[in-house]
């Protein structure tokens, strides 16, 4: 059982390896390497067949048209995926003439023409005019194919088996075809379009989250109040407060420890904000060690009193940076929502209110 599964591994690793070329991707070489194989397939039954009813005229077509699959088969291995998709096009033409020309248009084989036509559109090479004029190149073939064999006899007349065997063949090998192209296509372009998504969000992340402290940059909390008075201003929320918050003589712990141990301290500033203010109000990074606060459901005695808490909290949170330990202060300034004066002259109240806060000995809220 174990062994039965290594072979499986290993025969589903062969067929489905990467390409090597980094601008390019598997998919074609895949849908090729399994059309390969799927031919292989069908022509050894289609052998077996002609062998058990004596007539070795198969023989002709089918043997050199395996080993040139073979060999379209082995240089999708080589990055020449270009190349094995000329091959595998020249040799499927080749076999349809050559079995309608000798068997006539009830050995079906013209159908492998819809096979060739969806290939040609599956692979990346190849400018798309060139591959719609190929279509309906493939297109008159079975045309004029037809319209040849309405006027010749076929040389050669088929065994009521092998017309059967044909039939069965051809219906089976063109479905396996178009079933594992299209899987193999839809599939991919599913895990393109899942990558695309992650990308983008990684990419949202990036847009609004400060990469330092976590929280929200400028641009995301400046969005989130907008939105916030937005919803005030049609009534969908009572109350809606403001607060500008930063820290006291920050400069002085930048100077005094180093600006990794000014990092760390913005660092756990923030999480600790975050945990307190969770649920109440949302916080963002405004620039450097300031931080706006917005409030929705809070007028701005609320506020206040919340950042009360927050600020005892902060004075009492003790900051490990080697030996060292390092406490800080902050100064606020709250304001309320305005929707007269908008979002903008709010944040200017919050910010007159901090600086009043400063000068009048730091370590407070102001509102
Ligand atoms: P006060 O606000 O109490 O008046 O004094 P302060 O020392 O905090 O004032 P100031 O705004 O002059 O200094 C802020 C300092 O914050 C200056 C800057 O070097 C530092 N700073 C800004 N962003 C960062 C950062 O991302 N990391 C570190 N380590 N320091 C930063
Ligand atoms: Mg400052
Ligand atoms: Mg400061």
């Amino acid at each position: 059982m174990m062994k039965k599964m290594g072979i499986v591994q290993a025969v589903k690793s062969l067929l489905f390896q990467d390409v090597k070329s980094e601008n390019e991707t598997k998919k074609a070489a895949v849908i090729l390497r399994l059309f390969a194989v799927i031919m292989w397939v069908y022509y050894l039954v289609l052998l077996s067949v002609f062998l058990v009813h004596g007539d070795v005229l198969i023989f002709e077509a089918s043997i050199p048209c395996g080993l040139f699959y073979l060999v379209a088969f082995y240089e999708t291995y080589r990055d020449r995926t270009k190349l094995s998709i000329g091959l595998v096009n020249v040799v499927t033409l080749a076999w349809i003439l050559a079995i309608v020309f000798t068997i006539g248009w009830d050995s079906g084989v013209q159908h492998f023409l819809f096979v060739l036509m969806m290939l040609v559109f599956m692979t990346a090479h190849g400018k798309m005019e060139w591959k719609i004029f190929y279509a309906i190149f493939l297109c008159a073939l079975r045309i004029g194919l037809y319209l040849y064999t309405l006027g010749h006899k076929p040389d050669f007349v088929m065994h009521q088996n092998i017309a059967i065997a044909f039939q069965f063949l051809n219906t089976i090998a063109i479905s396996g075809i178009i079933i594992v192209s299209l899987y193999i296509y839809s599939k991919d372009s599913m895990e393109m379009e899942n990558k695309l998504m992650v990308y983008n969000d990684k990419l949202k992340r990036m847009a609004s989250i400060d990469p330092l402290t976590s929280l929200g940059n400028r641009r995301n909390i400046l969005g989130y109040l907008e939105k916030k008075a937005s919803e005030y201003t049609d009534g969908k929320i009572s109350n809606l407060s403001v607060a500008l918050g930063d820290i006291d003589f920050f400069k002085k712990i930048n100077d005094r420890y180093g600006h990794e141990c000014g990092d760390i301290v913005l660092k756990q500033l923030s999480v600790l904000m975050q945990r307190k203010l969770e649920g109440k109000a949302q916080v963002g990074r405004w620039g450097g060690e300031e931080f706006l606060f917005v409030f929705p459901e809070c007028n701005g005695d609320e506020a206040t009193a919340l950042l009360s808490e927050l600020l005892n909290d902060i004075r009492r949170m003790e900051i490990v940076y080697g030996q060292e330990r390092v406490s800080l202060t902050m100064t606020l300034g709250v304001a309320e929502y305005d929707f007269r004066s908008g979002a903008d002259e709010t944040i200017k109240d919050a910010d007159h209110k901090l600086y009043i806060g400063k000068e009048s000995g730091r370590n407070r809220v102001v509102f």
